[in-house]
Protein backbone atom coordinates (compact mmCIF):
# COMPACT_ATOMS: atom_id res chain seq x y z
CA UNK A 1 0.00 0.00 0.00
CA UNK A 2 3.05 2.26 0.80
CA UNK A 3 6.78 2.06 -0.34
CA UNK A 4 9.16 4.75 0.80
CA UNK A 5 12.51 4.37 -0.79
CA UNK A 6 15.08 6.64 1.09
CA UNK A 7 13.10 9.79 0.58
CA UNK A 8 14.05 12.67 1.43
CA UNK A 9 11.71 16.27 2.03
CA UNK A 10 13.28 19.48 2.43
CA UNK A 11 11.19 22.08 3.05
CA UNK A 12 11.85 25.95 1.66
CA UNK A 13 14.09 27.27 3.78
CA UNK A 14 16.07 24.21 3.87
CA UNK A 15 14.60 22.31 6.93
CA UNK A 16 15.45 18.68 6.07
CA UNK A 17 12.25 16.78 7.58
CA UNK A 18 12.97 13.57 6.31
CA UNK A 19 16.32 12.32 5.51
CA UNK A 20 16.71 9.24 4.08
CA UNK A 21 13.80 7.29 5.37
CA UNK A 22 12.35 3.76 3.45
CA UNK A 23 9.51 1.96 4.94
CA UNK A 24 6.76 -0.53 3.65
CA UNK A 25 3.65 -0.91 5.14
CA UNK A 26 1.43 -3.88 3.35
CA UNK A 27 -2.41 -3.71 2.28
CA UNK A 28 -4.64 -4.11 5.64
CA UNK A 29 -2.24 -3.41 8.04
CA UNK A 30 -2.92 -1.17 11.03
CA UNK A 31 0.46 0.47 12.00
CA UNK A 32 1.45 3.20 14.06
CA UNK A 33 4.16 6.38 13.69
CA UNK A 34 6.26 7.16 16.66
CA UNK A 35 8.09 9.68 17.03
CA UNK A 36 9.40 13.07 19.20
CA UNK A 37 7.71 16.51 17.74
CA UNK A 38 9.52 17.57 14.50
CA UNK A 39 10.89 14.12 13.64
CA UNK A 40 9.24 14.08 10.69
CA UNK A 41 5.70 12.26 11.24
CA UNK A 42 3.55 14.75 9.63
CA UNK A 43 5.77 14.93 6.77
CA UNK A 44 5.73 11.15 5.90
CA UNK A 45 1.87 11.00 6.28
CA UNK A 46 1.48 13.96 3.83
CA UNK A 47 3.66 12.26 1.52
CA UNK A 48 2.02 8.68 1.95
CA UNK A 49 -1.43 10.70 1.23
CA UNK A 50 0.20 12.28 -1.89
CA UNK A 51 -0.30 15.36 -0.65
CA UNK A 52 3.11 16.30 -0.95
CA UNK A 53 5.99 15.10 -3.29
CA UNK A 54 9.42 13.85 -2.11
CA UNK A 55 12.79 15.91 -3.15
CA UNK A 56 14.41 12.94 -3.47
CA UNK A 57 13.54 9.20 -3.05
CA UNK A 58 10.53 7.26 -4.59
CA UNK A 59 7.01 7.34 -2.82
CA UNK A 60 4.98 4.39 -4.30
CA UNK A 61 0.92 4.56 -2.94
CA UNK A 62 -1.47 1.81 -4.12
CA UNK A 63 0.74 0.65 -6.52
CA UNK A 64 1.35 3.83 -7.83
CA UNK A 65 4.60 6.10 -8.45
CA UNK A 66 4.07 9.55 -7.11
CA UNK A 67 6.84 10.65 -9.36
CA UNK A 68 4.70 9.42 -12.35
CA UNK A 69 1.46 11.18 -11.81
CA UNK A 70 0.01 14.42 -12.64
CA UNK A 71 -1.06 16.78 -10.27
CA UNK A 72 -4.70 15.90 -11.77
CA UNK A 73 -4.05 12.16 -11.29
CA UNK A 74 -2.38 12.46 -7.86
CA UNK A 75 -5.95 14.33 -6.89
CA UNK A 76 -7.83 11.39 -8.27
CA UNK A 77 -5.88 8.96 -6.90
CA UNK A 78 -6.34 10.95 -3.22
CA UNK A 79 -10.31 11.46 -3.80
CA UNK A 80 -11.14 7.67 -4.40
CA UNK A 81 -8.28 5.68 -2.50
CA UNK A 82 -7.22 7.25 0.52
CA UNK A 83 -9.01 9.16 3.50
CA UNK A 84 -7.85 11.76 6.04
CA UNK A 85 -8.25 12.61 9.44
CA UNK A 86 -6.83 15.34 11.72
CA UNK A 87 -6.53 16.17 15.09
CA UNK A 88 -8.71 19.18 15.18
CA UNK A 89 -11.84 17.52 13.29
CA UNK A 90 -11.96 19.96 10.35
CA UNK A 91 -15.34 19.85 10.00
CA UNK A 92 -17.48 22.76 8.82
CA UNK A 93 -19.22 24.49 10.77
CA UNK A 94 -22.93 25.70 11.16
CA UNK A 95 -23.23 22.33 8.52
CA UNK A 96 -25.08 18.93 9.72
CA UNK A 97 -23.45 15.97 10.17
CA UNK A 98 -24.97 14.45 7.13
CA UNK A 99 -23.74 17.03 4.95
CA UNK A 100 -20.26 17.29 6.58
CA UNK A 101 -20.03 13.74 5.89
CA UNK A 102 -21.80 13.48 2.37
CA UNK A 103 -19.05 16.21 1.18
CA UNK A 104 -16.20 13.72 1.61
CA UNK A 105 -17.81 12.28 -2.10
CA UNK A 106 -17.76 15.48 -3.30
CA UNK A 107 -14.55 14.82 -5.61
CA UNK A 108 -15.03 10.94 -6.16
CA UNK A 109 -17.84 11.58 -8.58
CA UNK A 110 -21.11 10.27 -6.55
CA UNK A 111 -24.31 12.39 -7.57
CA UNK A 112 -25.64 14.10 -5.45
CA UNK A 113 -28.42 11.70 -4.13
CA UNK A 114 -26.46 9.30 -3.39
CA UNK A 115 -23.80 10.93 -1.61
CA UNK A 116 -26.43 11.66 1.42
CA UNK A 117 -27.52 8.68 0.96
CA UNK A 118 -24.14 7.00 1.87
CA UNK A 119 -23.21 9.54 4.40
CA UNK A 120 -26.14 7.97 6.29
CA UNK A 121 -24.77 4.50 5.97
CA UNK A 122 -21.40 6.07 7.20
CA UNK A 123 -22.62 7.74 10.19
CA UNK A 124 -24.45 4.80 11.04
CA UNK A 125 -21.53 2.78 11.53
CA UNK A 126 -19.41 4.85 13.49
CA UNK A 127 -22.83 4.58 15.98
CA UNK A 128 -24.11 8.32 15.07
CA UNK A 129 -26.78 7.15 13.15
CA UNK A 130 -28.72 9.23 16.06
CA UNK A 131 -27.05 12.22 15.32
CA UNK A 132 -27.31 12.85 11.26
CA UNK A 133 -29.08 16.94 11.30
CA UNK A 134 -26.55 17.99 14.67
CA UNK A 135 -24.05 20.56 13.77
CA UNK A 136 -20.55 20.41 15.45
CA UNK A 137 -20.96 22.77 17.99
CA UNK A 138 -23.73 20.46 19.08
CA UNK A 139 -21.72 17.44 19.38
CA UNK A 140 -18.75 16.30 21.65
CA UNK A 141 -15.29 16.38 20.36
CA UNK A 142 -15.72 12.31 20.55
CA UNK A 143 -18.64 12.38 18.30
CA UNK A 144 -17.13 15.23 15.58
CA UNK A 145 -13.87 12.70 15.50
CA UNK A 146 -16.51 10.26 14.56
CA UNK A 147 -18.40 11.95 11.88
CA UNK A 148 -14.71 13.36 10.49
CA UNK A 149 -13.59 9.56 10.59
CA UNK A 150 -17.23 9.20 8.96
CA UNK A 151 -16.47 10.88 6.05
CA UNK A 152 -12.81 10.00 5.52
CA UNK A 153 -14.47 6.59 5.10
CA UNK A 154 -17.86 7.63 3.05
CA UNK A 155 -15.79 6.83 -0.12
CA UNK A 156 -14.22 3.44 0.77
CA UNK A 157 -10.94 4.29 0.79
CA UNK A 158 -8.31 1.30 0.88
CA UNK A 159 -5.87 3.87 2.96
CA UNK A 160 -6.84 5.46 6.04
CA UNK A 161 -3.92 8.06 7.51
CA UNK A 162 -5.16 9.58 10.69
CA UNK A 163 -2.87 12.82 12.72
CA UNK A 164 -3.16 12.51 16.14
CA UNK A 165 -6.88 11.34 16.02
CA UNK A 166 -7.27 11.20 19.76
CA UNK A 167 -4.74 14.06 20.42
CA UNK A 168 -8.15 16.14 21.59
CA UNK A 169 -9.99 13.73 23.38
CA UNK A 170 -10.55 12.29 26.94
CA UNK A 171 -9.02 8.77 27.38
CA UNK A 172 -12.64 7.26 26.88
CA UNK A 173 -13.46 9.09 23.42
CA UNK A 174 -10.07 8.37 22.70
CA UNK A 175 -10.22 4.60 23.28
CA UNK A 176 -13.67 4.91 21.34
CA UNK A 177 -12.06 6.36 18.28
CA UNK A 178 -9.21 3.30 18.10
CA UNK A 179 -12.05 0.81 18.49
CA UNK A 180 -13.43 2.25 15.61
CA UNK A 181 -10.03 2.52 13.87
CA UNK A 182 -9.71 -0.91 14.55
CA UNK A 183 -12.95 -2.34 13.27
CA UNK A 184 -12.18 -0.28 9.79
CA UNK A 185 -9.04 -2.12 9.58
CA UNK A 186 -11.18 -5.65 10.35
CA UNK A 187 -13.01 -5.06 7.45
CA UNK A 188 -9.57 -4.34 4.80
CA UNK A 189 -8.68 -1.01 5.56
CA UNK A 190 -5.04 -0.11 5.45
CA UNK A 191 -5.09 2.16 8.68
CA UNK A 192 -2.33 4.08 9.37
CA UNK A 193 -2.09 6.61 12.70
CA UNK A 194 0.85 9.18 14.45
CA UNK A 195 0.49 9.38 17.38
CA UNK A 196 2.14 10.96 20.74
CA UNK A 197 0.12 8.56 22.95
CA UNK A 198 1.77 5.21 23.97
CA UNK A 199 -1.61 3.94 24.63
CA UNK A 200 -2.37 4.54 21.06
CA UNK A 201 0.63 3.17 19.77
CA UNK A 202 -0.19 -0.19 21.74
CA UNK A 203 -3.48 -0.58 20.05
CA UNK A 204 -2.42 -0.79 16.54
CA UNK A 205 -0.64 -4.21 15.51
CA UNK A 206 2.50 -2.22 14.53
CA UNK A 207 4.93 0.68 15.81
CA UNK A 208 6.95 2.83 13.79
CA UNK A 209 9.80 4.89 15.26
CA UNK A 210 10.75 7.99 13.09
CA UNK A 211 13.63 9.79 14.87
CA UNK A 212 15.52 13.28 13.36
CA UNK A 213 13.64 12.53 9.92
CA UNK A 214 14.75 8.47 9.53
CA UNK A 215 13.00 5.48 10.15
CA UNK A 216 14.82 3.83 13.20
CA UNK A 217 12.38 1.05 14.30
P1 LIG B 1 6.34 15.87 13.39
O1 LIG B 1 5.05 15.54 12.72
O2 LIG B 1 7.12 14.65 13.78
O3 LIG B 1 6.22 16.84 14.52
P2 LIG B 1 6.92 17.39 10.97
O4 LIG B 1 6.93 16.47 9.81
O5 LIG B 1 5.69 18.21 11.19
O6 LIG B 1 7.29 16.58 12.29
O7 LIG B 1 8.14 18.41 10.86
C1 LIG B 1 9.48 17.98 10.65
C2 LIG B 1 10.36 19.21 10.50
O8 LIG B 1 10.01 19.91 9.30
C3 LIG B 1 10.20 20.22 11.63
O9 LIG B 1 11.46 20.80 11.86
C4 LIG B 1 9.24 21.23 11.07
O10 LIG B 1 9.41 22.50 11.65
C5 LIG B 1 9.60 21.23 9.60
N1 LIG B 1 8.45 21.55 8.72
C6 LIG B 1 7.27 20.88 8.66
N2 LIG B 1 6.47 21.42 7.72
C7 LIG B 1 7.15 22.46 7.16
C8 LIG B 1 6.86 23.41 6.14
N3 LIG B 1 5.70 23.39 5.46
N4 LIG B 1 7.81 24.35 5.85
C9 LIG B 1 8.99 24.36 6.51
N5 LIG B 1 9.34 23.49 7.47
C10 LIG B 1 8.42 22.55 7.81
Amino acid sequence: MIALTEVTKQYAGGVRALDGASLTIGAGEFAAIVGPSGSGKSTLLHLAGTLDRPTAGRVVVDGHDVARLSDRQLSALRARRIGFVFQQFHLAAGVPALDNVADGLLYAGVPARSRRARARTALERVGLGHRLNHEPHALSGGERQRVAIARAVVGEPALLLADEPTGNLDSASGAEVMALLRSLHDDGTTVVVITHDREVAAATDRCIRVHDGRVTA
